[in-house]
């Protein structure tokens, strides 16, 4: 019966990082499953925001502006969502074009490892599936099934790339501090994700509070119902809002579930626009 109520996903991925659609064609997805609300949030980049938006201009759909970056912390690698963020603000900007530049150094040293493993493969093979401005590991997994060296991406993560693989490169990664910080001062709203791959890093999400995070991500495609419950547990007893989404990437790809299949409250927009300042954005006027 859930399923009707779906009309929120808060966590997708486009091409402008890793995702397999294009944001105008997330939007037209997302219209023909009755969406209300969805927030674009590729991975270190705004760059698919304003075409969804415009995809979206004439229809009932609202495209929040999102934004998903990595954060090493002495728990090692967190996500952060950042939503509502002005895609113009010079901090942020910074710190994105920092982590996408050092994606692209990183992803070279990947096929550079591939390459002295005795496969073929060319730089420009990975970066021109990558067509838009952040260059991620399935960049580099697709490459290598074109190839033929792998028969499916995942076997790719499984024998090259994955986190403990040969050919593993990890990312630039900036503090939790300061992406929460970068979003903060582009007037975003910080918020942890998918507190399920990295259970105990929730040690620390007084810590997150204290630089100004103001929300989890709660409803998530592997979170259970129990676990569910503790994070809304968690969330009341520090005062944060709670969001939720699917991480859809496309078919065939591991992470995330399909678009719009995660039970999303609509509370949770609302909370989220109040913490963003709507309310009294819109009221001065
Ligand atoms: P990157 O941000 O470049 O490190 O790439 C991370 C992305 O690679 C994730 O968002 C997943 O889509 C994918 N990924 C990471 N690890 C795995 C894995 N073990 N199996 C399949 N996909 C993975
Ligand atoms: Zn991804
Ligand atoms: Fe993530
Ligand atoms: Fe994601």
């Amino acid at each position: 019966m859930h399923q009707r109520s779906n009309r929120v996903d808060l966590h997708i991925h486009s091409t402008a990082s890793d995702g397999v659609f294009t944001p105008s064609e997330i939007v037209h997805q997302a219209l023909g499953r009755e969406l209300a609300v969805i927030a674009l949030t590729d991975h270190d980049t705004l760059g698919g925001v304003a075409e969804a938006q415009r995809a979206a201009a004439s229809t009932n759909l609202e495209v929040i502006t999102g934004v998903e970056v990595n954060a090493e912390g002495d728990w090692g690698d967190l996500h952060f969502l950042g939503y509502y963020v002005d895609p113009e603000n010079g901090l942020l900007r910074e710190r994105l074009q920092a982590m996408r530049d050092a994606r692209v150094g990183r992803a070279r040293k990947m096929v550079e490892r591939l390459r002295e493993m005795g496969m073929g493969l060319e730089w420009e093979e990975v970066r021109t599936l990558a067509s838009g401005d952040s260059v991620g590991r399935p960049h580099v997994a697709r490459a290598l099934l074109n190839r033929g060296h792998v028969a499916t991406m995942q076997e790719a993560f499984d024998r090259f790339i994955g986190n403990d693989g040969p050919a593993y490169v990890p990312r630039l990664r900036l503090t939790p501090s300061e992406v929460i910080e970068a979003i903060i001062g582009a007037g975003g709203v910080p918020v942890l994700a998918h507190p399920g791959h990295y259970w105990a890093a929730l040690e620390r999400l007084p810590k997150f509070v204290e630089y100004g995070l103001r929300g989890v991500e709660v409803y998530y495609p592997d979170h259970s119902p129990e676990e569910i419950k503790v994070l809304l547990g968690l969330c009341q007893k520090y005062d944060l809002l709670f969001t939720g989404g699917s991480d859809f990437h496309g078919p065939a790809v591991r992470e995330g579930a399909p678009l719009g299949s995660v039970y999303v409250p609509m509370e949770c927009v609302e909370r989220l626009r109040e913490a963003a300042g709507f309310r009294t954005r819109i009221a001065g006027q």
